[in-house]
């Protein structure tokens, strides 16, 4: 059985209805257990208000349910608003603020929370995913369903997954590098392997668990590839059945594309590169041992089927059918980022600043913004500005990043103005003062987006053109006296 990402509907259903389709943390799902929760899903959504382009947010952390419900939405015609636990509730509030949806479904009580449900005004949606938004709030990139299904088409055609792939899955469903492995299974009538936070913080039971469910397909971003290698496990001779690593949302270092070819020679290394505005992902190339002989820093491989990419100015912009409709109720960036191409399709400035050699061969160089990635997270460094000045008795905020001397992001440290912290010299808050601050800024930002460590200061720096001067930030930092 699969799931057909044109008709919206399962077909084949009567080839193989036992196979596995979803190992969760909780349970695990046959192709045809999958199909009836689906439809029960579906009903029970629906009497809740769920109708076609009436959204409904799935908020949880890995179980079964979790993907239940986005293939129930499917089936509905309602675009799902996936929402992990690392999001703290008042950032869920945020988001159902913004969007509105029919009910919020609870994955792990199994339970609709009503909401409001006015239908979107984008039709047709697949659904509806959050990304750090440099207001302060995050923003929703709306992913139509024609767009999904390109990406189905995209990587059974060209990523040579074989039949029934079977992909370990990481990343939270809240970002959208888990929806390669979500849309890959439908498509397919593989197996998706999902793997919560408290396992993998296991390392032995959990690569254990993959070596019984028999992984073929590795998806995370090249950060958490690298966690991984300091683990023995972590080998052919533990998980034989792994063919593909597929890697996405950050530049993939040539050193570990090169250990992982020491280790796993038999595999294959993809790298694909693209904006969550575009379903995650536009280019891709297999890493090859010629490829990393001619180059490094490596590229980011060719424009899928059915896509064209342009350098603008230096700037990496995306035209296709895969393009977002919009930011949700954003039509101000909706007028900087989309664009109408000459063929009459949508297209999408990055940000990303690119290089292409002769013959479409890409090279991502970097942002031309304050968006970062941190172990393989998308932040915008704005909404953590703006939580840092949310502070009691800040008067203003901001944050920098301490890199590594490639470049790559390693530290958050944030700094506070205001006459109630801030002394004459710039200083750390002492350790009860970071506590209580940190806790502060946990209750509105991600794990990933709390600072590391946080600096009182008399002033900002701000630069010429009064933004916030985050290379000055970083000389603070460094002066200030241990
Ligand atoms: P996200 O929306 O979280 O997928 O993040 C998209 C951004 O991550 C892109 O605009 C790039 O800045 C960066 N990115 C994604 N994939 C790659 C890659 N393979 N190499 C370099 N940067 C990447």
């Amino acid at each position: 059985m699969r799931f057909d990402l044109k008709s919206f509907d399962f077909v084949e259903c009567e080839r193989a209805p036992d196979a596995l389709a979803v190992a969760a943390a909780d349970r695990n799902l046959s192709w045809a257990q999958l199909r009836a929760e689906a439809l029960a899903w579906a009903d029970a959504a629906r009497a809740h208000g769920a109708a076609p382009d009436v959204p409904v947010a799935i908020y949880g952390h890995k179980q079964a349910s979790f993907f239940v419900a986005m293939v129930g939405a499917l089936l509905v015609g309602a675009p799902f608003v996936p929402v992990d636990t690392i999001y703290p509730p008042e950032r869920l509030r945020c988001i159902v603020e913004i969007v509105r949806p029919a009910a919020v479904f609870d994955a792990a009580a199994g339970r609709f929370e009503p909401g409001h449900g006015a239908p979107l005004a984008e039709r047709g949606l697949a659904y509806v995913m959050f990304t750090s938004g440099s207001t302060g709030d995050p923003k929703g990139v709306q992913i139509g369903r024609e767009s999904v299904g390109l990406l189905g088409d995209w990587m059974l055609g060209s990523f040579g997954l074989g039949d029934a792939p079977v992909f370990m899955n990481q990343a939270p469903f809240s970002f959208d590098l888990s929806m390669y492995e979500v849309f890959a299974t439908l498509a397919s009538g593989g197996a998706c392997v999902l793997n919560a936070r408290e396992l993998i913080a296991t390392p032995v039971a959990w690569i254990a668990r993959l070596a019984e469910q028999g992984i073929t397909v590795w998806v995370s971003t090249p950060s958490f590839a690298h966690q991984q290698l300091a683990n023995r496990d972590f080998s052919p001779a533990t998980l034989p059945t792994l063919r593909t690593f597929l890697f996405c949302g950050e530049p993939l270092p040539a050193a570990l594309a090169k250990k992982l070819r020491q280790r796993f020679p038999d595999a294959a290394i993809l790298n694909t590169y693209g904006p969550t505005e575009a379903t995650v992902a536009t280019t891709w190339i297999q890493i090859t041992d010629a490829v990393l002989a001619r180059h490094d820093p490596l590229p980011v491989g060719h424009a899928k089927p059915d896509c064209e990419l342009l350098v603008t100015d230096g700037e990496i912009c995306i035209v296709g059918d895969h393009v977002m409709r919009g930011y949700l109720n954003r039509a101000d960036l909706n007028e900087q980022k989309l664009f109408v191409h000459a063929d009459g399709r949508r297209g999408f400035r990055t940000g990303d600043l690119g290089q292409m050699e002769e013959g479409g061969l890409l090279f991502c160089r970097g942002r031309m913004d304050d968006q970062i990635k941190l172990n393989g997270y998308r932040i915008e460094l704005a909404e953590i500005d703006e939580a840092l000045h949310g502070l009691p008795g800040a008067e203003g905020g901001a944050c920098a990043v301490l890199r590594r001397p490639d470049g790559t992001a390693v530290r958050l440290i944030g700094f506070v103005t205001g006459a109630a912290v801030a002394g004459e010299q710039p200083a750390f808050l002492d350790a009860q003062a970071l506590s209580n601050w940190k806790d502060l800024l946990a209750q509105r930002l991600p794990p990933y987006m709390v600072p590391s460590e946080l600096v009182a200061c008399p002033a900002l720096p701000m630069s010429n053109n009064h933004k916030i001067d985050r290379k000055k930030l970083i000389d603070i930092y460094a002066g200030i006296p241990a």
